[in-house]
């Protein structure tokens, strides 16, 4: 993504000394259902979507967990990374073979999310233990959705591959669109949002492969001072003009990383951009990390 070029020692952007295929900096844990996934109001695992086929239950999915998977690497350096403490990840020097992860899977295990830091510096990783997991699963006549959460700047390929299985297994790719001006796009994260925005648009046209549970969510925290309702508003026309049925979330901020000095959300703030996504077209607007929003205006 980042066109690095690594000679003899040097890392990359993303804080890799290696593309990994066969090991990863990466660890999991497990996280009983339903869990706060940034999909969980729409996905089949919070809400039952696409049950009988993908889900076990009609509702959430008590009884059940997802394997939640954590890459210690980004492609992005959000100046408010909510996730910074990965960097420690990679310098532990900790790796884990897509087997090792495969083995985590168990028979109560109905969803892996994979996430992080991003999956996408180390994505063949993550593709090959999801095939596996989903191939394992499926043999035994289990269900096991398989999801991502990303800045969505993988390349266009790989981008397809994930669709390919989220598709296929009731699971879900989950974009964070970070803003819409490149300005403040770089200024929040280092880099250019071209990449993601393409790759947003290459994927929502597969929406009507399986419409149900919605296979495409997107997302957008609300920076104070920096992510406003004319961001959301431009953020959301654009998804609304590609399929107005995609769900948004909107983010309530929580100060972190070198953003540690802003205050969080506040309700009016949440309420403009919850309006203007509404207003741009889209169907399905919510606004996530309630418990986070403060009452004054900022
Ligand atoms: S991993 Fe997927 S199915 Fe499971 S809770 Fe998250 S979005 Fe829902
Ligand atoms: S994309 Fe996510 S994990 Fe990566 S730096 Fe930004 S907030 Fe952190």
């Amino acid at each position: 993504m980042n066109e690095c070029r690594l000679v003899g020692d040097d890392i990359g952007y993303c804080g890799l000394p290696f593309a990994g295929r066969k090991v990863a900096v990466v660890r999991w844990y497990y996280d009983p259902l339903p869990t706060n996934c940034v999909a969980d109001w729409v996905c089949a695992g919070g809400t039952g979507a696409g049950y009988p086929r993908f889900a076990h239950r009609k509702g959430p999915e008590f009884g059940y967990k997802n394997l939640a998977v954590f890459y210690g690497a980004c492609t992005f350096n959000c100046l408010f990374c909510q996730n910074w403490h990965y960097r420690w990840d990679r310098m532990s020097g900790a790796k884990a073979s897509a087997k090792d992860l495969v083995h985590a899977v168990d028979a109560r295990t109905s969803c892996i999310c994979f996430f992080g830091g991003d999956p996408t510096p180390q994505l063949p990783h993550a593709l090959d233990a999801a095939r596996e997991a989903v191939e394992r699963a499926q043999g035994a006549g289990r269900i096991l959705r398989i999801c991502f959460e990303t800045n969505g700047t993988m390349h266009p390929q790989l981008a397809e591959r994930m669709m390919d299985l989220s598709l296929a297994s009731g699971g879900c790719v989950k974009f964070d669109l970070k803003a819409w001006s490149e300005p403040v796009h770089i200024a929040l994260t280092g880099v250019t949002n071209t990449r993601t925005l393409e790759n947003f648009a290459r994927l929502a046209r597969r929406i009507s492969e399986r419409p149900d549970p919605p296979p495409l969510v997107a997302s957008t925290l609300l920076v104070p001072g920096y992510v406003d309702e004319e961001e959301v508003r431009a953020l959301a026309r654009f998804i609304a003009s590609l399929d107005r049925t995609i769900p948004y979330r909107l983010l309530a901020f929580h100060p972190a990383f070198y953003l540690s000095d802003l205050p969080t959300t506040s309700r009016q703030h949440a309420a403009r951009c919850y309006r203007a996504a509404r207003e741009a077209g889209l169907e399905r607007v919510s606004i996530g990390n309630l418990h986070l929003l403060r009452e004054d205006a900022y």
